[in-house]
């Protein structure tokens, strides 16, 4: 059994080729299956003044090739066609030798600012004569991390002032392993603040971790060759020629790098979501560094090489996501997704979702260049209107036909529809 016609079987075929391919175990097959989810009790110990679980889809990506591997990549999200056009993407692109990825460092930042400092060249120095020290108190504050062969690492400062204030502002670097780090970086940091204070002789304003996660950046690149974007060489050549416009304009113009970057988020944050991860966390690091070189600008880019026929796409975004703590251990679905993905550290899961979103930014690219971003939508926003009508399961897709053929797709015409399909069948 393969992944050939994936999105034309039911879904409980969908969910037989994942158990055949040993994807998920018969635990989870059956578990998808009876749509077994977060467990309310579960939930209720998650947050607070909780009264249910709240449902999303949960769909698959098939067959996304990342550094020679495939994979099978679980999504969350409930805009129509994201699935579809990412898997689409994903398709083109491992026929040109699919996603190479690429992790520096996977380190987290968390910073104590310091105020009302007395004698700034004083303390500077007295935090680098203590370094060490500071360093042994932060990592007594987490010994778990450190026996796990992670912990903090590095202490460096910056002053930062305006006409009002100035502070001193104290960076703790910690390799936190398999975890996204929060709540180890603020343990950490909230232990040395005091000694922080009594060194430098002055106040602390916060000791917290930043989602600014610039030591764990990922870069995704792919190299796409047109004739697997158009049979029609010279219409690849101007889908390619506009695609690298595309990501020039988005450099230029915050309107456009806003819904560039959107377009991205449309694949990472269904990804991030499924796999249990800090969404929140994601979107400030990426949102963060889309603003790195002064303004906001779109987060990958595209080249076309003439000669070559070559479309070259990358992205480096800061990635803090984890394979373990947080949520991760307590959601079935999450379980679920793990599996499918092949239960990876969080340098592969960091890296298959910055790919996911350099596939989802081509898809988004690819479409508005050539014939615009409606086409797709439509037929998955006809399904939604037919839905929110009121068309049932066996319905749906005969009245999404019907309001795709009508002059106004809209909810009116759509209620319309399936009166006068109720009358047929009468
Ligand atoms: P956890 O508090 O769940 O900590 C992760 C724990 O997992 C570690 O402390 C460690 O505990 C355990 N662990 C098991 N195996 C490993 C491994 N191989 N590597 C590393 N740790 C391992 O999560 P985090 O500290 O990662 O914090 C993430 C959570 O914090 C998220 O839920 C996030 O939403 C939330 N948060 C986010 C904030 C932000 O983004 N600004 C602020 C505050 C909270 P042990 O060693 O003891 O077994």
């Amino acid at each position: 059994m393969t992944f050939t016609g994936f999105y034309k079987k039911t879904r409980k075929e969908r969910i037989e080729i994942l158990k055949n391919l040993n994807l998920i175990s018969d635990e989870h097959s059956h578990e998808l299956l009876e749509n077994i989810t977060l467990d309310v009790d579960v939930a209720g110990n998650m947050t607070e003044n909780h009264i249910a679980t709240f449902a999303l889809p949960f769909g698959i990506v098939p067959q996304i090739l990342v550094n020679n591997k495939e994979y099978s990549l679980p999504m969350v999200t409930e805009e129509p066609s994201v699935v579809a056009a990412a898997s689409n993407a994903s398709k083109i692109i491992a026929k040109s030798g699919g996603f190479e990825t690429k992790i520096l460092d996977r380190k987290m930042i968390g910073q104590i600012a310091l105020y009302d400092v007395e004698n700034f060249e004083q303390a500077t120095s007295k935090i680098e004569e203590n370094n060490l020290y500071l360093l042994q108190i932060a990592n007594e504050a987490h010994p778990s991390i450190v026996k796990r062969g992670g912990g903090a690492c590095d202490i460096s400062w910056k002053i930062l002032e305006d006409d009002e204030v100035k502070f001193l502002v104290v960076y703790l670097t910690v390799d936190v392993k398999e975890a996204m780090g929060a709540n180890i970086l603020n343990n950490m940091l909230e232990a040395i603040k005091p000694y922080l204070e009594n060194l430098t002789n002055s106040y602390a304003l916060m000791a917290i971790l930043s989602n600014y996660a610039t030591k764990s950046l990922v870069t995704a690149s792919c190299k796409i060759k047109i004739q697997h974007i158009d049979k029609d060489i010279e219409k690849a050549k101007e889908i390619a020629k506009k695609i690298e416009l595309a990501s020039k304009f988005a450099k230029l113009d915050p309107y456009r790098a806003a819904t560039h970057n959107k377009g991205i988020f449309n694949g990472i944050d269904a990804l991030v979501i499924a796999s249990g991860n800090d969404w929140r966390a994601v979107e400030a690091a990426c949102h963060t560094y889309a603003t790195r070189n002064g303004t906001y600008e779109g987060l990958s880019t595209w080249i076309f090489n003439k000669n070559e026929n070559i479309l070259s796409g990358e992205i480096t975004l800061p990635m803090p996501i984890a394979s373990v703590g947080g949520s991760i251990g307590l959601n079935n679905s999450v379980k679920i997704s793990h599996e499918i993905l092949g239960n990876p550290d969080a340098k592969t899961l960091a890296s298959l979702i910055t790919a996911l979103g350099l596939a989802q930014n081509f898809a988004a690219l690819k479409a508005l260049v050539s014939v615009g971003i409606q086409q797709g939508h439509m037929k998955l926003h006809a399904k939604s209107l037919a839905l929110l009508a009121g068309a049932k399961a066996e319905e749906v897709e005969i009245i999404a036909e019907k309001l795709q053929e009508s002059k106004h797709m809209n909810l009116e015409t759509a209620k319309l529809l399936i009166k006068e399909n109720k009358e047929k069948i009468k």
